[in-house]
């Protein structure tokens, strides 16, 4: 499976189906190391123009899916489209099957202290048989700890949610540490969703992408972080091409 690596306003997107994703990713399942997935929405992905570090860190990552309808929507503005969204947390979803059925053990790191617990229940009903082998919350203060129990859990995959870009730079840090993983992604808030403390959109507005209108409602609070969304659409029209 060839996958082309798509150049949208500096991040190199995998441009692929949900299927291809979830093909590439039991690949990494097989590697010998660690490999890094993240998930850029458009909020992360203006951040990542604006900052060359963390940009740069990024295209680092062995996958890079375009999570939500405004990368997509850029890419197109680009004229350099993308098959489509692949959203982090629907990746993952999918991924606990994969997991479930090869038996892989599965580490959930992030959210507030309860929610792996809460999240690791509702994944166990979603994808039976599915090994769990450990967990714990996001609020730590040193990281070596961290990194030696999840060693300790033999964990082989492992879901990232720390928020951007804390969770880029625990991975892209730890990556040559963490002995036993070979798949991890930054996953932001999906424990959350997975805990249901968060609840998605309706399905109709996720297909008439507006699963950013149904977040701002629920939390209006959002609204300066939600405006990177249109400042990188506009960004997308008016930057020149290379
Ligand atoms: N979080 C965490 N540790 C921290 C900061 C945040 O575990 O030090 C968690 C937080 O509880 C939430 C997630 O990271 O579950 C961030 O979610 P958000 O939707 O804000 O992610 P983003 O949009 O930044 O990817």
């Amino acid at each position: 499976m060839t996958i082309v690596k798509q150049d949208i306003l500096g991040l190199n997107f995998d441009n692929l189906t949900m299927e291809e994703a979830l093909a590439k990713g039991e690949a990494l399942l097989e590697g010998d190391r660690a490999a890094v997935v993240v998930t850029p929405n458009a909020e992360i992905a203006y951040d990542a123009c604006k900052n060359e570090e963390f940009r740069d860190l990024l295209n680092r990552a062995d996958l890079m899916l375009p999570d939500g309808a405004g990368v997509v929507l850029a890419a197109k503005l680009r004229k350099t489209p993308l098959k489509g969204k692949v959203a982090g947390i629907d990746f993952a979803a999918n991924m606990l099957q994969v997991f479930a059925r090869r038996g892989t053990k599965l580490y959930l790191l992030g959210s507030k202290p309860g929610v792996a617990e809460q999240a690791a229940e509702k994944m166990r009903e979603k994808a039976p048989g599915l090994v769990i082998c450990g967990m714990a919350d996001g609020y730590f203060k040193d990281e070596a700890p961290v990194i030696e129990k999840i060693n300790e859990a033999g964990a082989e995959a492992l879901f990232v949610c720390l928020g951007a870009p804390k969770q880029e730079k625990f991975m892209f840090n730890h990556q040559s540490e963490l002995t036993t993983v070979r798949l991890m992604a930054g996953l932001g808030g999906s424990l959350d969703s997975f805990a249901g403390n968060v609840k998605r959109a309706p399905k109709w507005m996720i297909r008439m992408n507006l699963e950013w209108l149904y977040r701002l409602c629920k939390e209006p609070k959002r609204i300066g972080r939600m405006m990177r969304l249109p400042k990188y659409v506009l960004r997308a029209v008016f930057t020149k091409k290379k």
